[in-house]
């Protein structure tokens, strides 16, 4: 089977996000691309995550030919496809429905900087693309445009997309920003939160670059 890691990768986080309640039912979809190949692997549409096994998972390129696998891809190949054209140094792509997130996706109000972690997303605010039909490039195209040159973006009265240098790296600030979701969403119950300033933030990301173990490849979080 071609690219069978990537393949088995796209399975186990499938499970993962599902197990975490990260996305619900068959909501939500992940990709891991290889430049060299230009393909990515996805995962297929509609599918239980319980019930995918790497033969699922299908072989694209970024234009939407499949190269390999019998299932129907992701209704959101295109917005897939469309991160890796524009955003070279990404990897992997994983979207949500996770419920903080989208409450405020419903609300059409960014994240703010309410928790540091928001540095790991490679931006001060992450912002709400207006709505669009799912699985179209007008969706695609607003998801780009909200993300700019950082790594997430919450998708209009519908979810959240992350990308990065690798499936571990998406998957962590999909959780990381559910977290901080929530803390919004918690302390302006009670409160008005305090947002942390682009210097606050800055310093965090330069931080970030020497965090966890000097031996890994996986810095930062
Ligand atoms: P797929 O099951 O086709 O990946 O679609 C789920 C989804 O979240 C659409 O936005
Ligand atoms: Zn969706």
């Amino acid at each position: 089977m071609r690219m069978i890691e990537e393949r088995t990768q796209v399975a186990e986080y499938g499970r993962r996000m599902s197990a975490a309640g990260l996305s619900t039912g068959t909501s939500g979809n992940i990709s891991v691309c290889d430049p060299q190949l230009g393909l990515m692997a996805i995962s297929p549409s509609g599918m239980d995550y319980d019930s995918i096994t790497p033969e699922d998972v299908v072989l694209m390129n970024l234009e939407g030919r499949i190269a390999d696998g019998q299932r129907t891809p992701s209704s959101e190949w295109g917005l897939h496809a469309a991160f890796y054209r524009r955003k070279p140094h990404v990897r992997a792509v994983v979207h949500t429905h996770s419920l903080y997130c989208t409450l405020f996706a419903v609300l059409g109000r960014p994240l703010e900087a309410v928790h540091y972690v928001i540095a790991g997303a490679g931006t001060s605010r992450v912002l709400c693309a207006p709505y669009r039909l799912f699985g179209t490039p007008e969706l695609a195209d607003a998801a780009l445009e909200g993300c700019g040159e950082g790594d997430a973006v919450l998708l209009g009265n519908h979810g959240l997309v992350t990308c990065g240098r690798d499936l571990r790296s998406a998957y962590s600030l999909a959780q990381d920003l559910e977290y901080l979701a929530e803390l919004q969403y918690r302390a302006l119950c009670i409160g008005q939160p305090k947002i942390l300033s682009g210097g606050q933030l800055a310093e965090v990301a330069k931080r970030f670059q020497t965090y966890g173990q000097p031996d890994s490849q996986r810095r930062g979080y």
